[in-house]
């Protein structure tokens, strides 16, 4: 079985298609998906979709992009109401994107700190995205004293160096459809981290791997992410997605059945 551990199923791309989308990942024995939320209203729509799969769960969280905006205290209000729910095993996506010039990091910056503490208190962990933005984001983590936190680097795309901080920092790196890209890194990362370090997820609708690079991504292609690691590391596909499960599921306190 696979697992996908960031999937933004509830958004609107998968509108007009949603119950095919997840007809086909269950033929694809997806077996978890994790939701995340970016801001309020998508957080909210995450829940209600999880509620209605046993097998999807939801994130709450305040994307970079989003945090860049106004952000008042209300925000946080509802984030913080809402990551009560049952079906919420995570804080996310949280984190700092510093790709596009426009988005203020200040903002980032108070944004993903005040995240960090909603899920400290919660105990639960947290889902990080950092584009371009590694220095302040290990900065910021020590700071806010990780070791009381766990979590993963969602959509890695760190060097190994990058990788083995994180690691040491406890966290666990979530590795997306981009391995099967030509100039990837990630093949160099997967190969020297230990296997119980991986976590695998497609980010769709973004991202989508080879051979479906530049259409809409979708999960059931998160088999394909999982066959390029065992590939990589030279192991089976089972033994592979045996361990990503175990390790998603301690990681997330999922039910086990
Ligand atoms: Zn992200
Ligand atoms: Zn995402």
């Amino acid at each position: 079985m696979f697992v996908d551990t960031h999937c933004h199923l509830s958004f609107p791309e998968f509108d007009h298609d949603r119950q095919e989308v997840i007809a086909r990942l269950i033929e694809e024995q997806i077996r978890i998906l994790i939701d995340p939320g970016v801001d309020v209203s998508t957080s909210r729509k995450s829940i209600e979709l999880a509620n209605k799969f046993d097998f999807i769960y939801a994130n709450v969280g305040l994307h970079p992009h989003e945090a860049a905006h106004t952000v008042n205290k209300n925000v946080y209000d509802d984030l913080a109401a809402l990551a009560h729910s049952p079906k919420v095993v995570a804080i996310g996506e949280i984190g700092l994107d510093y790709h596009y010039p426009e988005y203020n990091r200040t903002a980032q910056h108070e944004a993903f700190r005040e995240m960090l503490r909603l899920a400290k208190s919660l105990d639960l962990p947290v889902v990080i995205h950092c584009r371009d933005a590694w220095e302040d984001m290990l900065h910021i983590l020590s700071e806010e004293n990780h070791s009381a936190m766990r979590g993963i680097m969602h959509c890695f795309s760190g060097d190994t160096d990058i990788a083995d901080a994180c690691i040491q920092m406890g966290f666990k790196l979530s590795i997306p459809g981009t391995v099967t890209y030509k100039r990837s890194l990630l093949p160099d990362v997967v190969r020297t981290v230990s296997l119980d370090d991986l976590l695998t997820e497609t980010d769709a609708p973004y991202l989508a791997p080879v051979p479906c690079r530049g259409k809409r991504n979708e999960p059931a292609y998160v088999r394909i992410v999982t066959e390029s690691i065992a590939r990589i590391r030279e192991i089976s596909v089972e033994e592979a997605a045996e361990a990503i499960t175990r390790t998603t599921t301690e990681l997330f306190r999922l039910p086990t059945s």
